[in-house]
């Protein structure tokens, strides 16, 4: 196969020979000096945007266990967060407080299309962003991957899969990438068929076997709609064609991703499901420092067990992946659609099955015209979600 992952990153002549040539798991733009050498001993202040949620809990833990991290401002949707941090804001425009905060890092942890400005943001200033909103990636792949390219900032992923993708692939060649393969647990309805898939609730759809996340993620996870958005998000993540990048069910989610290389090695990424490890590595990079999470433990029965995905039964990731190889505001539609729908169904509006007919038909309604910037994309998502909101109703 002609591989050529890293052809919509051109490294400029330039910076050739000064750090990786032609690295695609690359954290920066700028190709910075090799990551690998430096150790940042600087005070690293941090926003924390979404600091009640999973993953915005987890990063205080990691936060308070590190003096050289600073909590310089946080962010929450609704809940009160007074004394928090410095500066704190509850809902309204993240960016005002951005403005203000000016941190070093920003760890974007919104839940949503909501998460999109504070990740443009960063991006266009070249402030580090440790993002675990991957909806914003999804949506704005294109202005997101301008952005970042012009502000050359680091681009740090909190999402375990492509944290641990992005360490198996940096420094490496692009050339002698084979594919990259993203695992799934499969979620709690793993094994079953379609029609055992009619009447299953959402406290059923929000236990997840190995990951304990939000409900919004927990119900994606569910639909693997969440594998369909970390589909796209890879792909705009680490320049890769839709078609080099494999997913498969991996129900104990101990391996979180794995690269191929063209002479038959393969690497990959081990640990227990923990998401302190990604938020850790992101907020602590390049340092990699210590976690509560134990070492992997090999010798007790470690077994590791892999499937194709049921794209039948599940078929919001194939439609993630086409909407993904359609381009322009079809990821976009793709994103919005299925947060309109996981909340009707979370309300009871909607049944789990109605999830994937909800996406389907919107996707199957929009024009998905790119978006020139990012009033024509706005405008995309809205369109979107009342193509979705009347479909849902009528489900
Ligand atoms: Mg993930």
């Amino acid at each position: 196969m002609g591989v050529n992952p890293a052809a919509k990153r051109p490294v400029r002549e330039a910076d050739q020979g000064r750090t990786q040539r032609g690295a695609i798991g690359r954290f920066s733009q700028a190709n910075r000096a090799d990551p690998g050498l430096v150790h940042s001993e600087r005070m690293k202040r941090i926003a924390l945007l979404g600091a009640t949620g999973s993953i915005g809990r987890q990063a205080l833990e990691i936060i308070a266990a590190h003096p050289e991290l600073e909590l310089a401002a946080a962010a929450s949707g609704s809940q009160p967060i007074d004394g928090l941090a410095p500066m704190t804001q509850v809902g309204g425009d993240l960016t005002e407080l951005l403005e203000r905060a000016q941190p070093d890092v920003v760890l974007n942890a919104v839940v949503g299309f909501a998460g999109l400005a504070a990740t443009l943001w960063a991006l266009e200033r070249g402030i580090d962003l440790a993002l675990a909103n991957k909806e914003s990636l999804v949506a704005a792949g294109e202005l997101a991957t301008k952005a970042w390219q012009g502000g050359e900032g680091r681009l740090l992923p909190v999402d375990s899969e492509h944290s641990a993708a992005q360490q198996c692939l940096e420094g490496r060649a692009p050339e002698t990438v084979h594919s990259l393969v993203l695992t799934a647990s499969g979620g709690p309805f793993r094994g079953r068929s379609r029609e055992e898939l009619g009447d299953v609730t959402p406290a059923e759809a929000l236990a997840h076997p190995t990951w304990n996340m939000g409900p919004k993620i927990t119900v994606d996870s569910a639909t693997l709609a969440n594998k369909g958005l970390e589909l796209i998000e890879a792909h705009f993540l680490f320049g890769l064609d839709y078609d080099l990048i494999e997913v498969v069910i991996h129900p104990t989610s101990t391996v979180h991703a794995l690269v191929r290389f063209r002479d038959g090695a393969a690497l990959a990424h081990l640990g227990y499901p923990d998401m302190r490890v990604p938020i850790s590595f992101a907020l602590t990079y390049p340092d990699r420092a210590a976690t509560p999470v134990p070492p992997l433990d090999l010798a007790s029965g470690l077994t590791l067990e892999f499937e194709a995905p049921d794209l039948e039964t599940f078929p919001l990731l194939a439609l993630a992946r086409h909407a993904g190889e359609q381009g322009g505001t079809y990821p976009c539609a793709f994103n919005a659609a299925n947060e309109v729908a996981v909340a009707a169904f979370l309300e009871g509006r909607l049944s789990f099955l109605g999830i994937a007919e909800t996406v389907e038909e919107t996707l199957a309604s929009v024009d998905g015209t790119p978006a020139g910037d990012l009033s024509e994309l706005i405008e995309a998502d809205a369109e979107a979600r009342r193509l979705a909101e009347r479909t849902a109703a009528t489900a």
